[in-house]
Parts: structure tokens; sequence; C-alpha cells
């Protein structure tokens, strides 16, 4: 069920990927927020704290279409080293950022460095996953004025962070 927008929730959560490796967590007593109808975190996790009861906890598996997408074999590239900046620090296993035609970011990783051959990779690093979240849904409030005009939740409490 989707959550009401403009709402800051507040969630402690476990990520975990398909072997059960620990991806990402929030730390003891500091939740994290987010701004509801926003994108701010998977449409579909979203979805499915929209059906929980403050206070209640839930562990809820998304299919890698249902989280960040199927591994795309077309989404990986081989580029000349010359194709970088020639003061460029280039790594394997490092992430970049490039400009789209259209202005925007886009991140992709180097996954393999071969003499002047440079494999790119622009899959989400999650995709393919199946992912697990074990999340407890702490609060939700009416987003504040402020937080709106952000764009960014202010924590549980409203207090401004930043
Ligand atoms: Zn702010």
């Amino acid at each position: 069920m989707p959550l009401q927008p403009n709402q800051v929730v507040s969630i402690y959560f476990t990520l975990k990927d398909e072997d059960g490796e620990i991806i990402d967590s929030t730390s003891e007593g500091k939740p994290f927020s987010f701004l509801s109808g926003q994108e701010q975190i998977l449409p579909n996790l979203e979805n499915e704290i929209g059906g929980m009861l403050i206070g209640s906890k839930r562990n809820v598996v998304l299919a890698p279409a249902d989280a960040y997408g199927e591994y795309q074999e077309e989404a990986v590239q081989m580029v000349k080293r010359s194709e970088f900046p020639p003061n460029a620090v280039i790594e394997e296993g490092q992430s970049y950022f490039t400009k789209s035609p259209e202005g925007e970011q886009v991140p992709f990783m180097i996954t393999q460095i071969n003499g002047e051959d440079v494999t790119l990779d622009f899959n989400h690093p999650l995709a393919g996953e199946t992912l697990t979240f074990d999340i407890e849904l702490v609060n939700i409030r009416p987003a504040t004025q402020e937080e709106l005009d952000h764009g960014h939740a202010h924590g549980e409490g409203g207090h401004h962070h930043h």
C-alpha cells in the first residue's frame, strides 16, 4: 500500500544480499529518515513500508526486477584508455561518473584494465541481486515546510542537521 506523500518516515533497516552478507544498515539508535512519495528509496520497498504499523518489523525480499534491475550484459562496455582525460587516475574496482548527452550524471565502475583496454560496467552495483531488508518502522510524521523546501528529511525529530 503506498505511503501518504510528503511524510517523514523513519526506519531501522539491515540490507542483505542473496548470500546473506550485510550490505548496509542503520546504526544503533540512529534511524534512517526519508520523504515519502519522492523516490528516495526503492518504490517497492516504500510500498511495503506503507503496509506496516509504527513499531512493527517486517522482512522484505525484493527480486532484482523489483529492486535495482537485472544485470545487463549490454551495460558492460570496453573503451580505450586514451578515451579518458590524460591526467585521469583510473583504477579497477573504482566508481566514476560520466555525463550523458542530456547532462545527467551517469555512474559506472571500472571492472578491468588490461593494457589499453578498459572495461566499464554501467549496471547498478546491486543489479541482479535479490535483496532482503529487515525493516523496523520507527515513526511516520508529516514533513515540515522546511523539509519539503529542502527536498529531504531532517531526521526523526525534524531537527536541522546541516
Ligand atoms: Zn535541509
